[in-house]
């Protein structure tokens, strides 16, 4: 295990890899805009052993590849990530950014609503790879039950995307962070309604 430490990263690996950390990091902190000077780990598995050691959100499936918990990023190694995953090992960059989103998240003191939590990750991924998004026209945010939105986990990413899109294009982010940290200490029904009205039309 080599532990190497880059700026605001300390890396727990098997072996080097030549990731552009910084650039992941300056990319997500543009976004947040976070006063903080965030500290990450990052811990690269090597076995699904490990990720089941780790990894508090329920058991494996290969489209699962990495997750956030305690303020540590996992992600699966480039040696594995192909043999255990549905994921090709080009898409670690985006794991890394995707999981720094979820730390920024955290860092901010925002209310975890994982449909807002999934969705600003993904749309995030989306910037990151300049991949260009179409809002979701038919769309109608005042109809949205934010906490429970009745819909399979897997689609919280795609569902959570066209939400986070369709908010940012009508509403600027700044708004949706004064919400994630208004209702922080609001009831579900609440978080619910306010959602509603606030980010109606
Ligand atoms: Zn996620």
């Amino acid at each position: 295990m080599k532990i190497i430490n880059k700026n605001n990263f300390m890396i727990f690996s098997k072996d080097f890899y030549n990731y552009d950390y910084n650039k992941f990091y300056e990319f997500i902190n543009n976004f947040f805009e976070s006063p903080n000077n965030i500290k990450v780990k990052i811990y690269f598995l090597n076995s699904l052993n490990q990720f089941n050691f780790f990894n508090p959100y329920g058991k494996f499936e290969k489209w699962k590849c990495g997750f956030m918990t305690n303020n540590i990023i996992f992600v699966f190694s480039p040696e594995i990530i192909e043999k255990l995953t549905i994921h090709k090992k080009e898409e670690i960059p985006e794991i890394i950014v995707h999981e720094l989103s979820h730390l920024f998240y955290n860092n901010l003191g925002f209310r975890n609503i994982t449909l807002l939590n999934e969705g600003i990750a993904t749309y995030l991924i989306y910037l990151f790879k300049n991949k260009t998004l179409k809002t979701n026209q038919k769309l109608d945010l005042s109809k949205i039950n934010i906490i429970n939105p009745n819909i399979p986990k897997k689609t919280y990413y795609p569902v959570g995307l066209d939400i986070i899109n369709k908010i940012i294009s009508k509403h600027k982010k700044e708004k949706l962070f004064d919400f994630l940290k208004k209702i922080k200490s609001f009831s579900d029904h609440k978080i619910i309604s306010t959602f509603q009205k606030e980010f109606s039309n």
